[in-house]
């Protein structure tokens, strides 16, 4: 036997048939399992900070960050990252659930993905554009499976119910959770998902046919099941595969054991807030939130033990060596820091994720600082998956994956990533949000932080500025009036620019970025 066939039982193998019916000539590419295309997992918890991962405490993680972890266990976590690259900067361009998951799925942002609100019934201006060229297409197109697990929400929800057709898929007065029709799931043959919900313990997921089903478990750990259960019958196809595992937790709320599983709770139930609230940001005034510590972190530890079980799937089956895995989240969480709101600021707490990817053989462990956004994640996950050649032009994030090579040198990667708020615009008489306003817009660099805030006129109405090596914490905002302050807010303003344009995004169309 060859050594490709022992190493991986897969050899690469393509089929070309053609086939002439009524004049029509129909071709079918077929791709088997091969090394050239691994299979691709990429799992995102909601909510999960990049802080909340108890290696950033041990070597070799600890001297490349200067900040303390929290103080969680996250076993699975620390072995996966011992084998991966792990980014120390990766950040989410604009950190609420709706916009990250447009970008991650088109490699856009959210003004080209169509995703530029959290997305609800009163805003449908906000829906990921049908037509977009999603990654999921693009694997599709190429031959692999595709599979999503868990939370989508970028659809706005319509009277579509499968289940009662005519109707929501719930009766709340602002909808929020939505059934995706086939027509909208962009490549994804297998689905088991829904739009967003948020009890924990009694999720439901609609099917591949767009069956209901309700479920009495941690809505994770059944997640994991079917990952698994997805993962095993996938094996079997003669293709590789992509699949999607959207966990919520941890996402809130996070105020009882009806949100995590009590195992996990009582790691952490004994401790005092202040053992584990540890970063010195923490706002004093913030005591209800901060009582969500202990819940927060379990949900935490919990994510971890369902991650480590699709893990020890694809060793039991061995899928591992050619398979990447990722783990990311679509944004973190304040906790108490700073902020009553969870996310949607430029505060590392809300921006900075994890980003750990694994590609045995091919990428070696390291630790790296690498400013990635999230449209990269699209054209760098084609890449390394060898359809680089594959990236649709509508892409507007960068193939990243030559700085995840060993030693590779990050002169010429991004200097800077872009922060991004939007709030409602107009209003119409049937309450319906006819456009967004793009209240904010920052750059997050090597060194710096900078977001800056106009009011409805388009004027400045506040410029936050981090030093973020001096001052890792952000606790003392620099005076952006003040002269010594001029040089570098004058850079930053450069380099967000060249982002702004390179986005195309509204600040650089309507020349906001101008008057700033
Ligand atoms: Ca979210």
């Amino acid at each position: 036997m060859k050594k490709d066939q022992t190493v991986t039982g897969w050899k690469m193998e393509f089929h070309k048939i053609s086939l002439s019916i009524l004049g029509i000539t129909l071709y079918y590419t077929g791709m088997a399992q091969n090394t050239e295309h691994p299979n691709v997992i990429y799992v995102f918890p909601d909510q999960f900070r990049n802080h909340a991962m108890q290696f950033w405490n041990e070597n070799p993680f600890q001297s490349h960050i200067n900040f303390k972890a929290d103080p969680v266990y996250t076993p699975n976590l620390n072995k996966f990252a011992k084998e991966s690259v792990v980014l120390t900067s990766a950040q989410s361009n604009c950190p609420l659930s709706s916009p990250y998951r447009g970008m991650f799925l088109t490699g856009m942002y959210p003004d080209g993905s169509g995703v530029s609100l959290n997305c609800n019934n009163t805003r449908p201006i906000s829906n990921l554009h049908a037509d977009a060229v999603a990654i999921s297409d693009v694997f599709s197109q190429k031959g692999y499976d595709c599979g999503y697990i868990g939370k989508l929400h970028v659809d706005y929800p319509t009277q579509n119910n499968p289940q009662a057709p005519g109707t929501y898929v719930e009766d709340r007065s602002t909808v929020w959770d939505a059934y995706t029709p086939q027509e909208r799931r962009h490549g994804f043959s297998y689905w088991y998902s829904y739009g967003t919900f948020d009890v924990h313990k009694s999720p439901h997921y609609w099917d591949t046919e767009g069956n209901r089903h309700e479920i009495r478990e941690w809505s994770p750990s059944h997640e994991a099941d079917k990952a698994i259960e997805y993962i095993r019958t996938a094996k079997d196809k003669q293709k590789p595969f992509f699949l999607v595992v959207s966990m919520n937790p941890p996402h809130s709320p996070y105020q009882s054991l009806n949100d995590c599983e009590e195992q996990d709770y009582n790691l952490y139930k004994d401790k005092a807030l202040n053992q584990l609230l540890i970063r010195p940001n923490v706002n004093p005034e913030l005591k209800d939130k901060q009582k969500c510590a202990p819940y927060y972190f379990a949900s935490v530890s919990g994510v971890d033990r369902a991650f480590g079980r699709i893990l020890e799937e694809l060793d039991r089956l061995g899928l591992s060596n050619n398979t990447i895995v990722v783990f990311s989240s679509d944004h973190g969480e304040t906790m108490a820091s700073h902020v009553e709101d969870p996310k949607n600021s430029p505060y590392a707490e809300a921006m900075n994720v994890p980003f750990l990817l694994r590609y045995p053989g091919k990428l070696n462990p390291q630790v790296n600082s690498l400013l990635l956004s999230t449209p990269d994640i699209m054209p760098t996950l084609l890449s390394l998956a060898g359809l680089k050649k594959d990236i649709p032009a509508s892409v507007q994030g960068r193939d990243l994956s030559p700085f995840l090579k060993p030693n590779a040198s990050l002169k010429k990667a991004p200097k800077g990533v872009l922060y991004i708020r939007n709030i409602d615009g107009d209003i119409n008489t049937k309450g319906l949000v006819t456009n967004y306003f793009p209240v904010a817009r920052g750059i997050k660099t090597d060194r710096y932080t900078l977001a800056i805030t106009i009011d409805r006129k388009k004027q400045v109405k506040e410029i936050l500025l981090f030093d973020d090596k001096n001052d890792p914490y952000q606790m003392k905002p620099l005076d952006p009036d003040l002269k010594a302050n001029q040089k570098v807010l004058k850079s930053l303003k450069k380099e967000m620019r060249k982002l702004l344009r390179k986005a195309n995004d509204p600040w650089y169309r309507d020349g906001i970025d101008k008057k700033i």
